[in-house]
């Protein structure tokens, strides 16, 4: 039996015991013991993504919010120009970062349930010279739409502009192969698809596009230049450590290593997708994306109660079997959401099925 409550949410999720076991250890921050397993956790990050010898890891202290700041402060200047193609909440929140930063931007905005259109990017693209930059989120967790990332990889690449991705919701459960997909810049976090504990973004990024970024960012502690160097002089953090962090995300790589990678982990996120969104609209429950564009990641349902019910009811009585879900965060649309991701397993999604018919019935 899985633990209580079970995290159905874009995250923080659920975990395993053995990861919440790896931190029961102290670490010293600055002996060779917890050098060794930060790096051995930068070159498992590395190794998943398949990234080749040009390419580093850099991990940081903090949420995923930090690191698009940091990609940000770091990746771009006042020159610079860059393109945001935005379907929802974490696409604005990086014109916000950019915004604060005083770096100019340009939004590119899509439907909230429809998927960035890579003839609409290239038009706008070639009819848009000035640009330097093109940022987009892979999987919106927003709704759980699906971006097209190869695609729009290909045409970045070919316009020859540097390209960064959000894939905080999508590293780890879904394929990305930096061997033929042309990522300059990705950033991602421990407590999503990786199933480690919060508190630890990581960049992965071309080592020539950081070496020429020296000097750019307007934050000491987020800049993704130096944090790099000290990686590379002294193997060390330049800060407090997040220790227990860092030990239970080299716990977490191992067990993705073991579910067969992260083509395995894949699969079981898309086996629980199925069995949720199979389950919710035979009682009932419509979804807001099409098939063809939602990712097993997280799934948003229209909020299609009965008359004296609620999602605050809806929710709290989910709480009380165990289950954590998430509200809706559309502008237009009553919804709520639920996530397939975590330390979840077919038996507990056919669980939370059988649980929402008994308290919706
Ligand atoms: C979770 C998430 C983030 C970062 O959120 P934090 O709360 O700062 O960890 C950014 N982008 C996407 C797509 C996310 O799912």
């Amino acid at each position: 039996m899985s633990e209580k409550p079970l995290l159905l949410t874009p995250g923080p999720l659920s975990t395993s015991k053995n990861v919440k076991h790896s931190m029961l250890n102290d670490w010293g921050s600055r002996d060779p013991a917890f050098t060794v397993l930060t790096k051995n956790v930068r070159n498992n990050l590395l190794k998943i993504s398949k990234a080749p010898e040009s390419y580093t890891c850099v991990p940081f202290q903090g949420s995923g919010t930090y690191g698009i700041e940091a990609a940000f402060s770091t990746f771009t200047s006042p020159s610079s120009k860059v393109l945001v193609l935005t379907n929802g909440a974490y696409g604005k929140r990086a014109c916000t970062i950019l915004a604060l930063l005083r770096r100019p931007y340009i939004e590119l905005e899509f439907k909230e349930n429809e998927a960035v259109d890579p003839i609409i990017v290239e038009n706008f693209i070639s009819k848009n010279s000035d640009l330097s930059h093109v940022f987009m989120v892979h999987c919106e967790t927003t709704t759980g739409i699906l971006n097209p990332l190869i695609s729009i990889s290909n045409l970045v690449k070919s316009a020859n502009l540097v390209f960064i991705v959000d894939a905080m919701s999508s590293f780890g459960g879904i394929p990305i192969d930096f061997s033929f997909t042309n990522i300059d810049v990705l950033i991602s976090s421990s407590n999503k698809c990786l199933e480690g504990v919060p508190g630890i973004f990581f960049v992965l990024a071309q080592k020539s596009l950081i070496k020429k970024s020296i000097g750019n960012s307007q934050s000491l502690s987020l800049d993704i230049s130096s944090q790099w160097s000290e990686f590379e002089t002294s193997g060390q953090w330049r800060f407090t450590p997040p220790t227990h962090v860092v030990a239970a995300l080299n716990e977490a790589l191992n067990e993705l290593d073991k579910e067969g990678g992260v083509a395995g982990r894949f699969a079981r996120y898309q086996d629980n997708c199925n069995i949720l969104v199979n389950g919710m609209r035979k009682l009932g429950f419509r979804t807001l994306l099409h098939d063809n564009i939602q990712a097993p990641i997280i799934v948003t349902f229209y909020d299609d109660f009965k008359p004296n019910y609620s999602f605050k009811n809806f929710y709290s009585d989910l709480q009380k079997h165990g289950f954590t879900i998430y509200p809706g965060k559309l502008t237009n649309n009553m919804t709520f959401r639920v996530g397939c991701i975590g330390n979840i397993q077919r038996k507990d999604m056919h669980m939370f099925v059988s649980t929402v018919e008994k308290i919706t019935k």
